[in-house]
């Protein structure tokens, strides 16, 4: 692993710092310098192996973005100021569209359109939590997405603990009846983002396995890593023929209160008042430009992101940094020069609520040639490795060496892709590359009223587009055929 510190509390970076200080462009010997300083000559030896003469004109570009990008910030402070929380299917997410059509169209970009679709809609209503006894004392919550109403008059029930996912599984069918599940775990913070995986099945699966158990409602520890009375929302999931029920998040310290009070032995009550409505289908949409390549048949580079954010706070890490990323860079693709391929920039609509504008745009382009897709979803700080799903070892190592200056190590790993792009990736079995952002303070945020512009820093910001530039314009240019790796033998 590269032996980058993790942000500090400005929200930069030592290595930043190092960076600026030492000037940008920056040199391959400066940045040599700077992995030693900071013990990672682990890592320079090995990433050597792969080097390859970085085009000029590309490095030019990279270099520029890192210095100078204010493309991206001028989207995610846009997007955060003049349009604000814009949940998937409302009237502020039909703002956001309009808003995302005037910036694409005033960038340059070709073929600007909106491309409608209908969605079911939920929308939240009061939300309070408060034990009733033997402690009684208010507690910050929040719905989940999908969760249905306790009604005005709330739901007032025993609180049955599950430390774990896993426990909540192994709990007899019926022995939650009328009961108020409550599922606990412990989201560690990481680099990768990994942790979510362990603690995410409480959010997202949770409240309907708790539902086939019988309970009347369900709480959940936040799915984060803060230490603030902040609940995290999210949207969780009931399958076909199991009723939803009320179901929310307590913030992080309010969950602890709540073990603490449980490990005393006694029963403990809570009055929970969550009155969300289901508003039926609302129209959503997808924001597109492209940049125009030269050779139609070359197939279609897809660069996304997602437009619509949660209700709570103005998503500036979730997702307007990664739309303003994916935009800034296929900007500065532009400012190169015709590229081979067309470069197509999906700002999707209604991702937090179910991946709407993904699957949606899957289907109005299953017969376009797409050939390689990526997405920017998981903030703003700074990209610090690269995964491939990729063919070509050649197209593979020129953009690992075209990143290698920015501090971006390469991965083992299989690219995924990301949520939006899921869907026509599936479908067409794409090539992808995945440039991972650095997620150790992004379950801070996540879903929460604090993902909000302060938290961007300018400088890990324009570290992105300088990432996204090189692979991009690797990728349109390359004269190789792109397609995903083979599917390895077992
Ligand atoms: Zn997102
Ligand atoms: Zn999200």
């Amino acid at each position: 692993m590269i032996g980058l510190a993790p942000p500090l509390a400005s929200g930069r970076s030592r290595f930043n710092r190092a960076w600026q200080d030492a000037g940008a462009p920056i040199s391959l010997a400066a940045m040599t310098r700077i992995q030693l300083a900071l013990g990672a000559t682990a890592l320079f030896v090995s990433t050597t192996a792969f080097a390859q003469a970085v085009d000029p004109r590309l490095a030019a570009a990279r270099d520029d973005a890192l210095a100078n990008d204010t493309v991206a910030w001028d989207i995610t402070e846009g997007l955060t100021t003049e349009v604000g929380p814009r949940q998937g299917g409302t009237e502020a997410e039909a703002r956001g569209r309009a808003w995302a059509l005037a910036k694409l169209t005033a960038l340059g970009f070709a073929n600007v359109r909106e491309e409608s679709f209908m969605m079911p809609t939920w929308v939240r209503g009061d939300e309070t939590a408060e034990i009733v006894s033997p402690f009684p004392q208010k507690m910050a919550v929040t719905a989940l997405g999908g969760s249905s109403s306790t009604g005005a008059k709330g739901l007032e029930a025993e609180i049955v603990y599950f430390p774990t996912y896993a426990d909540l599984e192994a709990a007899p069918v019926g022995s939650l009846k009328g009961k108020i599940a409550f599922i606990s775990h412990s989201m560690i913070r990481t680099q990768d983002g990994s942790s979510y995986g362990f603690a995410g099945p409480a959010r997202w699966t949770g409240p309907n396995l708790a539902a086939t158990k019988g309970a009347a409602g369900i709480v959940i520890k936040s799915i984060g890593t803060d230490r603030h009375r902040n609940p995290h929302t999210g949207g969780t999931g009931f399958q076909p023929g199991v009723k939803p029920i009320p179901s929310g998040a307590l913030s992080i310290p309010d969950a602890e209160n709540l073990e603490r009070m449980l490990k005393r032995g006694r029963p403990v009550r809570m009055k929970l008042v969550l009155t969300p409505r289901d508003i039926g289908q609302q129209r959503s949409g997808n924001v597109i430009g492209e940049v125009l390549g030269s050779d139609p048949q070359a197939g279609i580079v897809l660069i996304a992101c997602h437009l619509d954010s949660w209700d709570l706070a103005t998503g500036a890490t979730d997702d307007a940094s990664g739309c303003g990323i994916v935009a800034a860079a296929a900007k500065r693709l532009m400012a190169m020069g015709t590229p081979r391929r067309t470069v197509r920039v999906l700002w999707a609509g209604a991702e937090e609520v179910g991946i709407h504008g993904g699957r949606a745009y899957a289907e109005a382009h299953k017969t376009d040639r797409h050939v390689v897709a990526m997405e920017s979803d998981f903030g703003a700080d700074r990209v610090w490795r690269v995964d491939f799903n990729l063919g070509s070892t050649a197209v593979a190592d020129r953009i690992a060496s075209a990143v290698r200056p920015l501090g971006v190590t390469r991965g083992q790993r299989l690219a995924g892709g990301g949520a939006d792009i899921g869907p026509i990736i599936a479908a067409q079995s794409l090539a992808s590359v995945d440039l991972q952002q650095d997620g150790t303070r992004y379950f801070d945020l996540h879903h929460t009223p604090d993902d909000t512009l302060d938290k961007v820093d300018p400088v890990q910001l324009r570290q992105n587009v300088a990432a996204w530039v090189a692979a991009l314009s690797v990728l349109a240019n390359a004269s190789e055929v792109l397609a995903a790796a083979p599917v390895a033998a077992e």
